[in-house]
Formats: C-alpha cells, sequence, structure tokens
C-alpha cells in the first residue's frame, strides 16, 4: 500500500527478535521491507550507523526515523504510539467493548498455544493475545532437543510456528497486543489491552510466561543492546572475535555460554556461589569447553558495574569475588575483591519474572515472586486458580520444571479445565433461561 509510511527492518539470520519484529508488523498487516546483514557488511555498517551506533538487530524504521530494537517496537506498541506511526491508531472511543469471546488466552507461548489447539478442537472459538513477547521463550532457543517426536531436534520458532499454524487450523484466532488489566468484578470478564482495545470473555487462561531477569546494576540501561543482552542467540554473532561474559549458573547460563563459543574469543561465566544450578549434562559440556580452553569459569563472581557507551559498546565490569560465595552480600568483608575485568559483551542469563501484572486486583492468588497459584493436586481442575473462570498455564505457574512439554502438557489442562467450566456455565444459562418463561407464565 503506498500510503501507509515506509517500514525497514535490519534484520540477520538466526535472529528469534527478528522474526518477532516481522510478526508484528504481518498481524497489523503492515508491509515492509528487510535488509539482511548476516555477511553483508556494508549492510552492517549502514544499520549501525543509521541505528546511532547499536550493534544489535533487528533495527526497525518507519519514515526513516529510527524505532530501534525488538523491546523498543514492542513498548510503542504497548502504548499505542506505534500504530498512530503507522497511521493505524483506532480513534474511536477507547471504553468500547470491541467483541465477547468465550475465551481468551494470554500469550502465545508453547503453554497459550497448545492451550490454544485443544480450546479450537472444543468449539470455544478461543482469542489468543500474543503478548508482548510473541511466541515465547522457545522463540529465543536455537535447538529444542528434548521435545518429543522431534529426533532430529527442532528449533524454537519452528517448533513454535507449526503450532500456531496447528491452532488456526482449529479455529484460534491470534491477535496481537498486550493484555493491560483483566477486570473479574463483572462476568464476563472484562480484558482491557493497553493499546485500549476491550474484550469481554467468560474465561481466561493466563498463560503469559515470564521475561529475563536483569541485576539493576549500574551501566545496565545504557548499555542494553549495546554490548549487554538477555539473549545470546540473537545478539551473540554480534561480537565475533570479543571476550565474552554470562553471568548466571543455571541451564540457560551453560547453553548459553556453550552456544557463544562459537564467536567468542573466550566465553566466561560468572556465578554467585560454588555448586552450580544447572544439570550435569550441561555441566559437563561446559567443561569439555573449559578443557579446550574457550570457556574459563570465575565462581563466587558476581557483576557489579558494567562500564562502556552506546557508541563503542561493553568496554569492561566491575566483578567481585569472595570464596564463602555471594560476593555482593559481603562487600565489607576483606576478604572480598573486587576488580576490574575486560569484556566485549555480556550476557545475563539469571532467570526469569513471571509476567502476571495483569492480573493483580483480580483476586488470583499469588506468591511473592508474581508466580500463579493453581489448584494442582490430582484429577480435573489442576489450572484452576481461586478465581472461577481464570486459569493458568506454564511458566506464569511453573518456576521449577519450566520446560516446554510440561508448559504444552499444562496448556493442555488449561483448555480442559476452561471447557468443563464454559460448559457449567452454558448449562447454568439455559436453565435460568428456561425457568425464566415458567415464573413469567405463573
Ligand atoms: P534458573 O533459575 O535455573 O537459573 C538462574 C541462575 O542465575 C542461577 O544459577 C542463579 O543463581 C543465577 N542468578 C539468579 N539471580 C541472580 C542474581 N541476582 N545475581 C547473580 N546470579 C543470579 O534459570 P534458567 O533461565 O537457567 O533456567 C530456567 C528453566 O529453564 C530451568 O528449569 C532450566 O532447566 C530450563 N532450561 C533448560 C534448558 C535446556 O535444557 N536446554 C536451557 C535453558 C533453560 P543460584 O543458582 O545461586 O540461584
Amino acid at each position: 500500500m503506498s500510503d501507509q509510511p515506509r517500514v525497514e527492518i535490519y534484520t540477520k539470520e538466526d535472529c528469534p527478535y527478528c522474526e518477532k519484529a516481522k510478526d508484528l508488523f504481518d498481524a497489523k498487516e503492515i508491509e515492509y521491507e528487510t535488509y539482511n546483514v548476516t555477511g553483508d557488511d556494508d549492510r552492517f555498517e549502514e544499520m549501525v550507523e543509521r541505528a546511532n551506533g547499536r550493534k544489535t538487530a533487528p533495527e526497525v524504521f518507519i519514515d526513516d526515523e529510527l524505532i530501534g530494537g525488538w523491546d523498543d517496537t514492542s513498548a510503542l506498541d504497548e502504548t499505542g504510539e506505534l500504530d498512530e506511526k503507522l497511521g493505524i491508531a483506532d480513534d474511536g472511543d477507547d471504553d468500547d467493548v470491541v467483541e465477547h469471546r468465550k475465551l481468551i488466552i494470554a500469550g502465545t507461548g508453547i503453554a497459550g498455544l497448545t492451550a490454544a489447539i485443544y480450546a479450537g478442537r472444543s468449539n470455544n472459538d478461543p482469542l489468543v493475545i500474543e503478548g508482548d513477547e510473541p511466541g515465547g521463550q522457545l522463540t529465543l532457543t536455537t535447538d529444542v532437543a528434548n521435545y518429543p517426536g522431534f529426533p532430529e531436534g527442532i528449533s524454537g520458532p519452528d517448533l513454535v510456528n507449526n503450532m500456531k499454524e496447528q491452532a488456526r487450523q482449529f479455529g484460534a484466532e491470534l491477535k496481537n497486543g498486550i493484555i493491560d488489566t483483566v477486570d473479574a468484578d463483572q462476568r464476563p470478564f472484562r480484558v482491557e489491552l493497553t493499546n485500549g482495545d476491550v474484550y469481554t470473555a467468560d474465561a481466561v487462561i493466563a498463560a503469559s510466561g515470564a521475561s529475563a531477569r536483569t541485576l539493576g546494576i549500574p551501566g545496565e540501561d545504557e548499555l542494553m543492546g549495546y554490548g549487554l543482552s538477555t539473549c545470546a542467540t540473537c545478539d551473540g554473532a554480534f561480537f565475533r572475535g570479543e571476550d565474552m561474559l554470562v553471568v548466571g549458573g543455571g541451564d540457560a547460563a551453560m547453553e548459553e555460554a556453550t552456544f557463544l563459543t562459537k564467536f567468542a574469543d573466550t566465553v566466561y561465566i560468572a556465578h554467585r556461589r560454588e555448586e552450580f544450578r544447572a544439570e550435569d549434562y550441561w555441566v559437563d559440556r561446559v567443561h569439555e569447553k573449559v578443557e579446550e580452553g574457550e570457556i574459563e569459569i570465575m565462581k563466587n563472581t558476581e557483576v557489579i558495574e558494567l562500564h562502556g557507551s552506546q557508541e563503542e559498546g561493553v568496554d569492561h565490569v566491575t566483578l567481585v569475588e569472595n570464596e564463602q560465595g555471594h560476593p555482593t552480600d559481603r562487600l565489607d568483608d576483606p576478604e572480598t575483591n573486587e576488580f576490574e575485568f575486560d569484556v566485549g559483551a555480556v550476557f545475563f542469563a539469571i532467570g526469569h519474572t513471571p509476567n502476571t501484572d495483569y492480573l493483580e486486583g483480580t483476586g488470583v492468588e499469588m506468591d511473592d515472586e508474581g508466580y500463579l497459584r493453581t489448584q494442582g493436586g490430582d484429577g480435573g481442575g489442576q489450572t484452576e486458580t481461586d478465581v472461577p473462570g481464570i486459569f493458568g498455564a506454564g511458566d506464569v505457574v511453573d518456576y521449577h520444571y519450566q520446560q516446554a512439554v510440561t508448559a504444552a502438557g499444562m496448556g493442555s489442562k488449561a483448555a480442559l479445565d476452561a471447557d468443563e467450566y464454559l460448559e457449567d456455565l452454558e448449562r447454568a444459562d439455559s436453565s435460568v433461561e428456561e425457568a425464566e418463561p415458567a415464573a413469567a407464565d405463573d
């Protein structure tokens, strides 16, 4: 369409956030041009120059204006400003109810998409709201080797895209957007998106996953996207030949460190205590890389500051080390050693926080970290929260297993539980309807 603004997206190969950016514009039916910077030095230089020194893809431009990477683009989308820039902002009354749905599913990760497949097959006509990380965390994973049925493994984005296709085949509708609030004081529930769209729904499945944690240390805000990243798969290749630091001691840290050896001069892992949380499989793989001289492990070590600039990227970090572990809790201990350490890129792999803010005020019980409490146990109703009609599945509930296959299992349970709830609701409604004419006859 010629009257839409010109949208340009710099992309690279194996870049889940680039796919998310493209999905976002596809969902808005906006045409765009893409420039792949992988292996094209001139394009890469052009991107860096136009993006004021940023070296991460995607970089999005609208009519030559720098919008930024995926985080910036989705943040603008959340406030509705992206639609304004694209000339597609809804100028109607924000408070108008757009549509009533039997079932709204929050999230298009593995849990949400599995719920959508099952709910579609049960004729519950699910509307799936993509959330601010469409496709969920698996879109950031290169190879998923342990999802049953794929003996050769499958890439995270491929698995998610297959599930999206399967969900659509069964009648699920996927909509780009982020749920801002769910009002449980009224039935049907009132579900408001951050762009002002409002739906009503008889049931809601919360499958909105969890987002990457950060440390909140000096330098973090300035350098995020300029050498600091929470996604090695996305950004590792940009720092080819540099020394890289991975922070964390779980499976993600081990997997990312192993992956980064493809690009890095040396990968350093900083972990705050002596024992790794990661399973033996990953620790063994990391130790193989240590033997080969590609990874060095720094135990009982934490980062307290990042140094660098948006023009030059990360230059060095300040680390603290204490052999008793958790050195930031022992900064006054004379045994705590503080030192500067040169690295060209830093990757945080320190876990995730559940995305459950939009359920605050609904009465759904959560733990201190924001994970939803569901019924659990044996028999039906395991995914019920303590608000009838709101169900939870995947990483918003599960702080322990957090596997794609367990998320899928919980997604299917939530759809089955929601189906039972919706059937009960329908039965109750129809018995009221039958009783009313009888009462009028009296
Ligand atoms: P985890 O919660 O398992 O690990 C987080 C790591 O970060 C821990 O080692 C933790 O240290 C450290 N950490 C947390 N907060 C801080 C902080 N403020 N400062 C310093 N270090 C910190 O998260 P992951 O993302 O690694 O894994 C989540 C789930 O996903 C797990 O169930 C995991 O098995 C799964 N997964 C599986 C993969 C695979 O098998 N392919 C790959 C990636 C993840 P401490 O140990 O001291 O708490």
